[in-house]
């Protein structure tokens, strides 16, 4: 898998406004917000897209939401209730190609997100 901006996040090659660090995850405040909180909480292990997932990551993706539950109690958004997401592939929205959960919330969400299509 060729590297993405990331891994770089990871390596600390490029700056970001970190929240979370632990063992298997780093948890960032997304550059481009599309809500007053925005943080994405990402694997180490550099997965491409949900496609590539197996049961080897089942620890993983777990622990990536129990840290967005964590990040969402410290951010006060978890009563009023927050959207999580991952999206996969063109159609799904994906721009980098490093699985990450968006954690977004501050303000109420529609659902479903495309109502008019
Ligand atoms: P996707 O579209 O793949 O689901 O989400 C990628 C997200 O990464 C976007 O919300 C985008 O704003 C964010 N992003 C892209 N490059 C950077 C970066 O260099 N730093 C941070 N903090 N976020 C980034």
């Amino acid at each position: 898998m060729s590297e993405t901006i990331f891994s770089r996040i990871i390596n600390r090659e490029i700056p970001a406004d970190i929240v979370h660090e632990d063992e298997q995850c780093l948890a960032f405040r997304d550059i481009n917000p599309q809500a007053p909180v925005h943080i994405l909480i990402i694997p180490k292990k550099a997965i491409a897209t949900v496609n590539d997932l197996t049961e080897d990551d089942e620890k993983t993706v777990g622990h990536l939401y129990v840290v967005a539950a964590r990040i969402a109690k410290q951010e006060g958004i978890a009563e009023d209730g927050f959207r999580t997401a991952m999206n996969c592939n063109e159609h799904g929205g994906q721009s980098v190609y490093h699985i990450h959960l968006h954690l977004l919330g501050g303000k109420a969400m529609g659902w479903p997100p495309f109502p008019n299509g």
